[in-house]
């Protein structure tokens, strides 16, 4: 039967604006507490699930603030010699690595994927990148294909600079575009302009990395629809392998939060427009050969982004490297501080890290919930490999949940798949905050 949204009464009138990568949701730690390497993250155990983990390492390091975002940890200081002082942050990434190489989780586990993100990751010169990535490959088993990913500034990726790192073992580099739009890069406050955008995507494409992910953003405040087809349709004459269709955030508390209650930005567009524009990409992305197989990321065959489907479709293992990093080890979800200052000061005094904050310990039942949410939002629940995983048949688990859906119209159910229709597409957020367990909702 084929619904139609004028038909029934969905529940929902507005999305949830949360990050969905991180489930169990994380709490700002109160003080004193702090996560036991022992008796929590049990490093001294090996993995339940897949001996597989992933690396994320975060350069906590920005050179201006945009203007709606979750993950600027500071400001790169002013000093005369910045590669001596990334130098001695770098030293602290490879003294943290350290401290998980030589436990007994990692011991007897294959690192799968390396995401090499920030702040502002091309900060790093290429031989501090070849530095981490030849640390990382000599002390964990990794696995032959390695994914490496650069998340990188167009201002940074210059074509000698990514002809290095490339030679040094980046696979994949992640280039923070947003748009060619002047006013919409004014809008998001971003450092590079578009002439810089389309050089660093030019160059990249040109040097021929095995996966170029160009990200782009929509629902930015002021945008217009056209201006969004534009920007598709011009990055796709580069065809890189990967497109990153982002739907703007506006959090509570940003500055675009701010500048947009006193009218100095417009307000983002209603639920039903940017579902237009949405759809608007993936049509015109589909008819150009790429699929959206994770989270937003459209790539072409053989070229879907490993981090993100180990770690989150999988949910293995996540290593956290460096101020502000979000990891996910034995179940629970946790951000290493966010002071890079304060971080130094911990690795230099032997400590393998603090934490700011961390998600309660995640039950069977939470790690089905992650399961579930992960992987419809790369818009498929494969159920034998739920039931391969967790020995439960998901609509049995989850069949309130699971009958409301389909009762809305907003899933459709298969012999062997469960996923989204058009109409839940729409819903997408609304739906995967249906799996947050009820003490986990804020909304
Ligand atoms: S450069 Fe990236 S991490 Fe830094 S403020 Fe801008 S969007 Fe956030």
């Amino acid at each position: 039967m084929t619904y139609k949204e004028k038909d029934i009464q969905l529940p929902y009138k507005e999305e949830p604006k949360i990050n969905f990568f991180y489930y169990p949701p994380l709490k700002d730690l109160e003080g004193g507490k702090s996560i036991s390497i022992k008796e929590d993250l049990k490093l001294d155990q090996k993995m339940k699930y897949i001996s597989l983990f992933t690396i994320y390492i975060s350069i906590p390091y920005c050179r201006t603030r945009c203007n709606s975002c979750c993950c600027f940890r500071g400001f790169l200081p002013h000093c005369d010699d910045k590669e001596a002082f990334m130098d001695e942050y770098v030293e602290c990434l490879i003294r943290q690595m350290h401290g998980y190489s030589n436990k007994v989780r990692f011991r007897n586990a294959t690192c799968a994927a390396v995401y090499i993100g920030g702040g502002t990751a091309s900060l790093l010169s290429s031989r501090q990148v070849k530095r981490l990535i030849d640390e990382i490959k000599s002390i964990f088993q990794v696995v032959s294909d390695i994914e490496i990913n650069l998340e990188g500034n167009p201002i940074d990726f210059t074509r000698e600079y990514l002809e290095s790192v490339k030679e040094y073992g980046v696979t994949r580099v992640s280039i923070g575009y947003q748009s060619k739009i002047p006013s919409v890069l004014q809008a998001l406050n971003t450092s590079h302009n578009s002439e810089i955008g389309s050089k660093a995507v030019e160059n990249a494409i040109d040097i021929g990395f095995h996966t170029v992910n160009v990200d782009l953003l929509y629902n930015v405040p002021g945008q217009t629809f056209q201006q969004w087809k534009e920007d598709l349709n011009s990055i796709l004459e580069y065809a890189p392998e990967s497109i990153s269709a982002g739907d703007y955030m506006v959090y509570e508390g940003s500055n675009a939060d701010r500048l947009i209650k006193r009218g100095k930005l417009p307000k983002q567009h209603e639920v039903d427009v940017v579902n237009q524009w949405y759809r608007y990409a993936c049509s015109l992305l589909n008819e150009n050969k790429y699929s959206e197989r994770v989270r937003g990321i459209f790539t072409k065959d053989g070229h879907v982004q490993q981090y993100v489907k180990v770690s989150c479709n999988d949910s293995t293992d996540i290593i956290a490297l460096g101020a502000g990093a979000c990891g996910f080890i034995n179940g629970f979800q946790f951000r290493v501080t966010n002071s890079s200052e304060l971080f130094k000061k911990q690795i230099m005094n032997g400590k393998l890290f603090e934490v700011d904050s961390i998600s309660v310990h995640a039950t069977e039942r939470n790690f089905m919930e992650r399961y579930i949410i992960h992987n419809l939002y790369s818009e498929v629940v494969k159920i034998s490999e739920f039931v391969k995983r967790f020995g439960a048949e998901p609509l049995e688990e989850f069949k309130n949940i699971f009958d409301k859906l389909l009762n809305y119209g907003l899933i459709e159910i298969d012999n062997s798949e469960i996923r989204l229709t058009d109409l839940g597409k729409k819903w997408r957020r609304s739906v995967y905050y249906e799996f947050h367990e009820e003490k986990f909702k804020i909304v």
